[in-house]
């Protein structure tokens, strides 16, 4: 029987850097994938349907909702955003860890579905270093810069929420600390007690 995989929740603020130590994880882990979320919102330069986002339209999104077709989902910034159910299920199902890449709202609504999800936040290492992030991204206006840095500051708030801070100064040692959060929790001790019980009748 395969082990199921872990629910990973990891949320920070828009420019803290999640997307790229995402990128750098998966090339460090094989057991794990990262949920592509459904949005509303439209596409950024370079950003593909499917790869990035599943590009929906807000009639479409409010269907799935009233099926039951997202395990969650917030508005944010004036878009939804959601992450299909169908697919994380499935995942976990084969044993691969699934990494929600997900903001607070939606985060709190995981955390108290889903006990034993791992909760994770990533802060980047001071308030002006955020905004200087988000400017040299310059894939919005200054007034949508304004609007994600109030949300921003209001999401930091909430990092005591959850069950690990990842400081994203140096993008190795973030990427090194979130490998190490994950091979952690697969080793915890509710997880391995029918591991040691094959063990032991082995
Ligand atoms: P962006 O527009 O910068 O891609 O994402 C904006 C925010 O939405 C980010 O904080 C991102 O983590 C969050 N987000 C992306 N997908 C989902 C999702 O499926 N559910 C929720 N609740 N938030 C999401």
């Amino acid at each position: 029987m395969t082990e199921k995989g872990l629910l990973i929740v990891l949320s920070g603020p828009s420019g803290c850097g999640k997307g790229t130590i995402l990128k750098e994880l998966l090339k460090k882990r094989d057991d794990t994938v990262i949920s592509i979320s459904a949005t509303t919102r439209s596409p950024r330069e370079g950003e593909m349907h499917s790869v990035h986002y599943y590009f929906i339209s807000k009639s479409e999104f409010e269907d799935r909702i009233t099926n039951d077709g997202m395990l969650e989902y917030a508005e944010y910034v004036g878009n939804y955003y959601g992450t299909p159910a169908k697919e994380v299920y499935e995942n976990l199902e084969n044993g691969k860890n699934v990494i929600l890449e997900i903001e607070v709202q939606g985060a709190m609504k995981v955390k108290q579905k889903y006990k034993d999800a791992v909760m994770i936040f990533v802060m980047p290492p001071s308030v002006s270093e955020l905004r200087r992030r988000l400017v040299d991204r310059a894939t919005e206006d200054l007034e949508k810069i304004d609007g994600r840095m109030n949300t921003a500051m209001k999401e930091m708030k909430l990092a005591s929420q959850y069950d690990y801070i990842v400081i994203n100064d140096s993008l190795e040692t973030a990427v090194d600390e979130l490998n190490s959060i994950i091979t952690a929790q697969r080793l915890a001790k509710p997880r391995m007690t029918q591991i040691i019980e094959n063990i032991l009748n082995s």
